[in-house]
């Protein structure tokens, strides 16, 4: 059995993409029925909020036959001073073939995995990675246009705070590695400096402008005003008249993402959450295959992706 991480979508391949996206699409036609991951024990450690991705992960390792164990800052050691090296640690004496970590820090996930045998997933590190996520909207974006090959030569907008967001860091490798044209669009204070120095990609003014440069997909993602140090945007309503994602951006065809928690009516427009064009409750539903799929590759217990 070899255990395999799952810290970071930076680097990723197509073929490593296909292969994750083959098995979630397995899983979303029965695969779990075969209960892949019995005999197998997957620890959830989220020491940061959540209501999707850990619901998600709880059912998606459930559904493919694991036990299931569950921490959380509060009624762990952690609260009690224990080091998260400690923790993890521990856990693998307990037997943990997965550890599925939430931590507001950046790297936490890649310092867990020093630590232990059992399989990281890391579940959003503080602004870094959330590979999982990244997983489940490129699936329902393939599905939505018709397979994994589908989405090569689309053009996708990344909209909002990209500077805070971990998800916009694992989003934009993973459509690009997928053969998507990738904008984004976003005021200057909230782009990190990692877009001129190395992502070299077009930044746009507004969402507006990403209609006009042929956007098939917009991608929202949500002011993250917890990890603000100061004021980033002028004034909500100021930012939701360039970077909303309004009725107007809809023609026929667009695709409508977020990962959730929508603020309604700064990053997206209360109408359009509920559109038929929204992938947002079909990026919940992708969550599930997509979450049993990368736990079932991380601990061996399917076959292997691809060097
Ligand atoms: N739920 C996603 C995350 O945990 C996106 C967000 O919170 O804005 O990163």
């Amino acid at each position: 059995m070899v255990n395999r991480d799952f810290l970071t979508l930076e680097g990723v391949s197509r073929e490593e993409l296909r292969t994750i996206l083959d098995l979630s699409r397995d899983y979303a036609a029965g695969l779990s029925e075969e209960r892949p991951l019995s005999g197998r024990t997957v620890c959830l450690a989220f020491f940061e909020s959540s209501t999707r991705t850990a619901a998600s992960f709880e059912l998606a390792a459930r559904r493919a036959g694991a036990d299931v164990v569950s921490l959380s800052q509060k009624g762990s050691s952690l609260s009690k001073g224990e080091s998260l090296v400690d923790t993890v640690v521990t856990l693998d004496r307990l037997g943990a073939d997965a550890l599925v970590l939430r931590h507001p820090a950046a790297g936490a996930a890649s310092l867990a995995a020093r630590h232990t045998g059992a399989a990281v997933v890391n579940a959003g590190d503080g602004c870094g990675q959330h590979p999982t996520q990244a997983l489940l909207d490129l699936y329902a974006l393939a599905e939505s246009w018709g397979g994994f090959d589908e989405l090569d030569g689309r053009r996708v907008a990344v909209v909002g705070d990209i500077l805070h967001s971990r998800v916009a860091r694992s989003v934009i490798p993973a459509f690009r590695a997928a053969g998507m044209e990738v904008s984004l669009v976003a005021p200057r204070t909230l782009l990190p400096r990692e877009v001129e120095a190395s992502w070299g990609l077009p930044v746009l003014g507004s969402v507006d402008d990403a209609v006009a440069w042929g956007a098939e997909a917009l991608y929202a993602l949500r002011l993250q005003r917890e990890r603000m140090t100061g004021a980033r945007v002028p004034s909500v309503a100021e930012y939701a008249a360039y970077y909303g994602v309004a009725e107007r951006h809809l023609g026929p065809g667009m695709r409508v993402l977020h990962p959730g928690p929508v603020n309604r009516g700064v990053e997206i427009s209360g109408d359009v959450v509920l559109d038929g064009r929204s992938l947002v409750p079909d990026q919940v539903s992708a969550g599930l295959s997509v979450r049993s799929a990368v736990l079932t590759l991380a601990t061996g217990a399917r076959q292997e992706i691809p060097a």
